[in-house]
């Protein structure tokens, strides 16, 4: 029953994928433009991830830069999506290590603000002459990519057309071995009431902590 239902929602993603690359095709595609909280849309992407990172023994956590609005306006389905997308990249390839979600505030108006948002893995990295590539639809590495790992070539063809429609960039830094950064930028408006930001409510400074972890990142 568990390879069934696997199978299925395999498929059921590769359709949506089509039809979603479809629509954008034939200028048909309409991004919402709705209020939502950034870092909650990272921790359900995370949350949905979660238990295929923990299964393969890979640390996936995500990290917000102090100065994030906590609401913006926009297309929260697609944004999760083009996470979605690099995150899951991220843990199939990984072995061992972790990956890493930053979530930082790149410049803001009052009107329009800009986020890059940074996937870092410990994989098995992509090699030089290949990374400008992958980001062409059904493109992988190499055939045996397939064999080994699944996977369409679409989810990067796709993530790059919705984050072009978003107004942003996306691009690769990668060691053969070493890992991937797969980094993106989108603007979004702000939202309408102005969010205080995050900051905390309880003066730390000077006072002595202990903090432990067992993973650096999250210490
Ligand atoms: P899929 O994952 O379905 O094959 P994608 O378009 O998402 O399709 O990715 C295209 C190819 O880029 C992958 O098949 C893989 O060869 C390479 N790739 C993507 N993300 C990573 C990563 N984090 N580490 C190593 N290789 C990657």
């Amino acid at each position: 029953l568990e390879i069934a239902s696997y199978s299925a929602d395999t498929l059921l993603s590769l359709i949506n994928d089509v039809l979603d690359y479809s629509k954008i095709e034939a200028g048909r595609f309409v991004l919402e433009s709705i209020d939502f909280d950034l870092r909650r849309a990272v921790e359900e992407v995370t949350e949905s991830l979660a238990d295929h990172a923990f299964t393969k023994k890979v640390e996936l956590t995500p990290m917000f830069s102090a100065n994030l609005p906590e609401m913006v306006n926009g297309d929260p389905t697609r944004f999760r999506q083009i996470i979605t997308n690099l995150v899951g990249n991220a843990i199939k390839f990984t072995e061992q290590g972790e990956v890493t979600i930053y979530l930082t505030l790149v410049e803001s108006s009052p009107y329009r603000l800009t986020i890059r948002c940074e996937v870092h893995d410990t994989g098995i990295g992509i090699a030089p002459e290949v990374q400008a590539r992958i980001f062409d639809s059904f493109t992988q590495v190499d055939s045996s990519t397939t064999r080994e790992y699944g996977g369409t070539g679409l989810g990067l063809a796709l993530s790059k057309q919705l984050v072009q429609l978003m107004g942003g960039q996306i691009g690769v830094d990668s060691k053969v071995g070493k890992g991937s950064t797969f980094w993106f930028t989108l603007t979004l408006a702000t939202h309408k009431k102005i969010s205080p930001n995050l900051t905390p409510c309880i003066n730390l400074k000077g006072l002595r902590a202990l903090i432990v972890d067992d993973n650096a990142i999250n210490r």
